[in-house]
This record gives structure tokens, sequence and C-alpha cells, in this order.
């Protein structure tokens, strides 16, 4: 795995958990529903993020416990759950359809989700005061 998607991973990591935080800083573990700081808090993925096509993709990685994402191996039957509540049972289907799509990227397409990403952080800083 090339340096530019590990540093994609990391930037989509913080953005997705700054997106799932509360006006606080909370996020609530998709799977567990346990509380959390988002400084604290994993960037969990649904469908393994091997499957190059969903691991930037917003409905398959949310914000999640570090217990259940890294101790549960992300408490799957549980995020399962979680991932209906939030958008409903067709969810499962689309992500489960999704996972064999055969994904690549090139380095510049990398450099511009890293760009994207990094403005969003920003503005969800901003915007919750965090
Ligand atoms: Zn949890």
């Amino acid at each position: 795995m090339n340096q530019y998607i590990e540093t994609l991973d990391n930037i989509f990591s913080e953005y997705v958990r700054l997106r799932d935080a509360d006006q606080y800083g909370m996020i609530r573990c998709i799977s567990c529903g346990k509380r959390v700081k988002w400084q604290y808090a994993d960037a969990g993925h649904f469908v393994s993020r091997k499957h190059m096509g969903l691991r930037f993709d917003n409905n398959n990685v949310n914000a999640q416990c570090v217990d259940c994402n890294r101790f549960k191996s992300g408490n799957l039957k549980k995020y399962k759950r979680g991932l209906i509540v939030k958008h409903g049972r067709y969810i499962i289907d689309y992500l489960e359809n999704k996972k064999t799509d055969i994904r690549q990227y090139t380095d510049y397409e990398i450099e511009l989700l890293c760009s994207y990403y990094r403005k969003q952080i920003r503005l969800l800083k901003d915007k919750k005061c965090l």
C-alpha cells in the first residue's frame, strides 16, 4: 500500500470522526452506542478497507469506539444494526453490492481527495467549534 493512501486514510478518518461528532465533540459508537470524545474514537469500516471501492465510502465508514473497532473486529453484528438505523435497510445491500467493485486510485486522485477532505475538516471544526 502506498504512502499516499495511508495519508488519505488518516485524513478521511479525521473527517469521519468530526462529521459524526456533536457540538460537544462527542461521537456515539455506531455499534455499541458508547459516547466518546472524537479524538479518542476510531473511524471503523463496515466492509473491510481492503475493498478499495468502499475504503473511502461515506456510508461504509463511521465513528466507532476503539473497543468495538480494534478488539471486537468491528463488532459487525451491531454495526449492521447501527447502519440500518442511520441509513435504512437498503444500505446493507448497497454496500454488499459495491464490495466487489474494482477501484484503483491514481496519485492525482488521492491528492485531490486529501485536499477535499482537509478542507471539509476545517469547515467541520469551524462549524462545530471544535
Ligand atoms: Zn463501540
